[in-house]
């Protein structure tokens, strides 16, 4: 009944042993990365809880295959020869990425990116591989979320003024290199604060999104159509000349006028926009073309509004 106390040194060696063995199996099986062991061959030899988590597959039908299970095809063939050079490198341990992401592969075909730490160590005299697994997919689409809304109005879905900056500085740069001419439009909605103290700020976010979409729809696929601040917006015109960017401009000048929003009390609505055009010359820089399309703005409204000037 008494155990413990008359357990031969044998005994207490092997009792110490189970106990350190089950205290590593727990560690392993409660840690929140996915660890991995494999030996020179690249069989799995260990797979651990999160592991299964990450992967989708139970330790029993990984157990003995081969580790390019879990990687994209494309990073098998190379796996082998990488394995060995880290084997003979003096290197103990290799924080193989803490920046830059690798991608894994799951049960199911899918790939995500990981995170990875690997070791080595000799166990009885063979060479084993640990690697530290962390599936950052959930942090990489945070950030791709939030590097979409840096460069994203939230009111219209258009690309806001910082990627409109980005985009023109690109586009400068290939003007100088291949001297391919290229248009900016300045947009401005007519007596705007009239429709908000008239209807409401609400359905002047409206007419704001009306315009949005229908200007965008007026323009090419290479164009961007930007929300530059308030009630004003912004395009660019790859490959165009001033000529074909104010024809652009009309359209998009009089379709607007046929556009129809409700107010909130269910009034008909119709509303303005004037334009001012600009082409981009050798003597510019990212300020004074801006200001050239502001300028021309200007002059529409000064001629009337509801009109496109250059
Ligand atoms: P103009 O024809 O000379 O352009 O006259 P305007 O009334 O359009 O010009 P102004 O710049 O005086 O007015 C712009 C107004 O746009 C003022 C501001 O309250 C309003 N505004 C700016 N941003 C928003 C927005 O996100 N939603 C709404 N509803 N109004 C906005
Ligand atoms: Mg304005
Ligand atoms: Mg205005």
């Amino acid at each position: 009944m008494i155990i413990g106390i008359h357990m031969s040194d044998k005994q207490q060696l092997q009792s110490e042993v189970n106990n350190d063995s089950n205290r590593f199996s727990s560690v392993i099986d409660t840690a929140f990365d996915g660890i991995i062991t494999m030996n020179v061959s690249q069989e799995i030899l260990l797979f651990n809880h999160a592991a299964e988590n990450i992967f989708g597959y139970k330790a029993e039908e990984i157990i003995g295959k081969p580790i390019t299970m879990l990687m994209p095809q494309k990073f098998r063939a190379s796996h082998a020869a990488y394995t060995k050079q880290f084997e003979n490198s003096p290197m103990q341990s290799r924080d193989m990425l803490s920046r830059v992401m690798i991608s894994a592969m799951r049960k199911d075909g899918s790939d995500f990116p990981i995170e990875i730490t690997i070791s080595k160590i000799k166990v009885n005299g063979n060479m084993e591989f640990t690697a530290i697994i962390r599936d950052v997919s959930h942090r990489i689409a945070y950030i791709e979320h939030l590097q979409k809304q840096i460069n994203t109005d939230n009111l219209t879905g258009l690309k806001n003024r910082n990627y409109f900056d980005m985009q023109l500085q690109d586009m400068i740069q290939k003007f100088n290199r291949f001297s391919e001419p290229f248009c900016v439009l300045m947009f401005d909605l007519d007596k705007f604060k009239t429709i908000n103290d008239t209807y409401g700020h609400l359905t002047g976010d409206k007419v704001i999104q009306e315009f949005s979409t229908t200007a965008k729809l007026l323009l090419r696929e290479v164009d961007l159509l930007a929300r530059y601040g308030g009630e004003e917006f912004v395009a660019i015109l790859p490959n165009t000349q001033l000529a074909g960017a104010m024809e652009t401009a009309e359209r998009i000048r009089k379709r607007i006028t046929k556009i129809m929003v409700l107010s909130q009390k269910h009034e008909s609505i119709t509303f303005t926009v004037s334009i001012g055009a600009a082409e981009f010359t050798k003597q510019d820089d990212i300020k004074t073309i801006v200001s050239n399309a502001d300028e021309a703005m200007y002059r529409a409204k000064h001629q009337g509004r509801n009109r496109v000037s250059d």
